[in-house]
């Protein structure tokens, strides 16, 4: 019998949970295949075809999904995700997001759209992935010791995460059993980036901050890098806590990085076109300006980001974050 390929785009939640959704289905004998990095083809695609008010990371995904049809996959897996901690729920993008790909895009592969919710009720995360396993065929039994080895092999990446890698790194250390070498030494500042994942860890679309970061001397932190049981418990102090999921945890991290202190600076990376990120900037900002007196930038990317710009205005932050700090060690 031919092994079921099923896609998974490179964007989004990719970053978060793709050791654990690789580990998943390829224990149920799927072949797994992903749209690869982002690229001008994907973006393009994602612009021509996506809703036009949709921000760029949506944008991106309808560009990676194409990418995917063109692999000629038998399956996309475009889960609805909802909530994954009893608290949050993710933006309602993300909610419609199985709704948006089927009705906008023609002539694509089934798609894979359980909805994982865990306010459904204990079991309600195995359940999707039950029912994930269903769908190709699975025996339960093979979908209970898929689950057991995804959940092991997520945990293993979220603590490289922990140790301070990214995750194109951690999911590299993973597939090779080896540790790349970065550019890690030699680094006299340290920037906090927040944002959301799939802004800050896609090379594309955000013109390789991190790389150029550590090529200009400057070790950058993000929300997965900090200790999580600390992040998640930092007290609400908005009037209304933020509803969404990535929003809630950028401004958490805010928090987190001002009481801990050791960094120099903190950047917010934000899309063009977010709605949640119209407040969560202003929020962010004002708490930074408020608790401390750390250098606080917002760089807003969209589909006609260009190295050029994106340099200046990190030169420029760093020489003004280095004046100040070497102003402040003379003092
Ligand atoms: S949080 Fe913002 S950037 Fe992310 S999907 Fe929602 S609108 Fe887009």
């Amino acid at each position: 019998m031919a092994v079921v390929r099923v896609g998974i785009p490179s964007t989004l939640l990719y970053y978060l949970y793709f050791p654990m959704w690789e580990t998943f289905f390829q224990n149920l004998g799927a072949e797994v295949v992903t749209s690869g990095k982002t690229n001008k083809k994907a973006l393009d695609y994602g612009v021509k075809e996506a809703l036009a008010d949709a921000c760029v990371p949506i944008k991106l995904y309808f560009g990676h999904v194409l990418n995917l049809t063109e692999k000629g996959v038998d399956y996309l897996f475009v889960p609805r995700v909802v909530c994954l901690n009893h608290e949050t729920t993710y933006c309602p993008k993300f909610l419609g997001l199985p709704d948006m790909i089927r009705y906008v895009l023609k002539d694509i592969p089934p798609l894979i759209d359980v909805r994982m919710d865990v306010r459904e009720g204990t079991g309600a995360l195995f359940r999707a992935y039950y029912e994930t396993g269903k769908t190709l065929g699975a025996r339960w039994q093979t979908v209970i010791c898929a689950y057991g080895r995804a959940i092991y092999a997520w945990r293993r990446f979220f603590s490289l995460l922990q140790a301070g890698w990214q995750p194109p790194e951690a999911m590299e250390i993973l597939r090779n059993k080896t540790r790349p070498r970065f550019p890690r030494k030699n680094t006299d500042l340290t920037f906090a980036i927040l944002g959301y994942p799939y802004i800050i860890y896609d090379q594309f679309i955000s013109v390789g901050l991190l790389n150029k970061l550590y090529k200009m001397g400057i070790k950058p932190v993000t929300a997965e890098n900090l200790p999580w049981r600390a992040l998640v418990k930092q007290r609400d102090v908005l009037d209304k806590r933020l509803f969404w999921t990535f929003s809630d945890l950028a401004y958490k991290a805010t928090q987190l990085v001002l009481k801990r202190g050791g960094v120099d600076g903190i950047i917010h990376l934000t899309a063009f076109g977010c709605g949640p990120d119209a407040m969560l900037d202003k929020y962010m900002e004002m708490l930074v300006r408020e608790r401390s007196s750390i250098p606080f930038m917002s760089l807003t990317i969209d589909e006609h980001s260009g190295e050029a710009g994106m340099t200046t205005r990190l030169e420029a932050f760093a020489d003004m974050v280095r004046r100040k700090k070497g102003a402040v060690s003379c003092a």
